[in-house]
């Protein structure tokens, strides 16, 4: 595996929520790549199955057909078993409400996926302050969630998803919940996550003002990619985007 290399391959991905009358076709069809050392941007209006998409990417949700490639091995047909020791061990993900465990502090959350890998106690908790500095949360390793702002309760969710060093790091709405400049802070990490050459990131978001950061963006609309470009050429053909995010639903 090497950088440009295919990391994730999705082939005409489709989900349905419900059933009968009451169902919501989500994901339409959808096909995607996206590769070694890239930060690959989903943008689309809330509603258009961007957090669907991700689910289904890392497994959590099963699509109802189509295939679902990680690094060469097709998820889709992947026992649920195997498939969650694949996902612990090889996708990092960072939820939009940074889902961290209240009663734990800021290294003992970034240390689960460490013990989960089989980590000694010790060994897991020395990773986890070494990653907590990196993200300038250094002096922080005791603190507990509630004692922390959003953007440093988001930098140690990003720290819990970065500590195993996964394949995949994926990131649903990265601003949604945080001022300007914590939002650039948290870009700023994902991108350099990005340049190793073994990893690939995967951001969602529907914030224009983030579009730069990425290397390749694919648009997304009503369950379906409508379009995928290089950022430059994307921010090329929208010179004008809205410099205000709509209010995510
Ligand atoms: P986005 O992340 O782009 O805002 P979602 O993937 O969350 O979009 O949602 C896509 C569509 O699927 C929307 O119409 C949404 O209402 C619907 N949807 C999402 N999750 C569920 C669910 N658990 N049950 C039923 N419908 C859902
Ligand atoms: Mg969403």
């Amino acid at each position: 595996m090497s950088a440009h290399e295919p990391a994730v391959i999705c082939r005409e991905v489709i989900k349905t929520y419900g059933k009968g009358e009451i169902a919501v076709r989500a994901l339409k069809g959808v096909s995607l790549e996206a590769r070694f050392g890239e930060l690959l941007m989903i943008v689309g209006p809330s509603g258009c199955g961007k957090t669907t998409l991700l689910s289904v990417i890392c497994g959590t949700l099963r699509a109802d057909s189509g295939t679902i490639e990680l690094f060469g091995k097709n998820i889709s047909s992947m026992p649920d078993r195997e498939l969650t020791a694949f996902r612990a061990r090889h996708v990092g993900f960072i939820f939009q409400q940074f889902n961290l465990v209240p009663t734990l502090t800021a290294r003992e959350n970034v240390s689960i996926p460490r013990l989960l890998a089989g980590a000694s106690y010790s060994a897991a908790q020395k990773d986890a302050g070494a990653m907590l500095a990196q993200v300038g949360l250094a002096g922080r390793e005791e603190s507990f969630p509630s004692q922390m702002s959003g953007g440093q309760q988001q930098r140690v969710a990003i720290s819990r998803a970065m500590v195993h060093q996964p394949r995949l790091v994926i990131c649903d709405e990265p601003t949604a919940s945080l001022d300007a400049a914590a939002g650039q802070r948290a870009l700023d990490l994902l991108r350099e996550s990005a340049r190793h050459p073994d990893r690939c990131v995967i951001v969602v978001t529907h914030d224009s003002r983030i579009f730069h950061y990425a290397d390749r963006i694919v648009e997304m609309d009503d369950g379906l990619v409508t379009a995928s470009q290089t950022a430059s050429d994307y921010l090329r053909d929208h010179p004008h985007p809205p410099t205000q995010p709509k209010s995510h639903v």
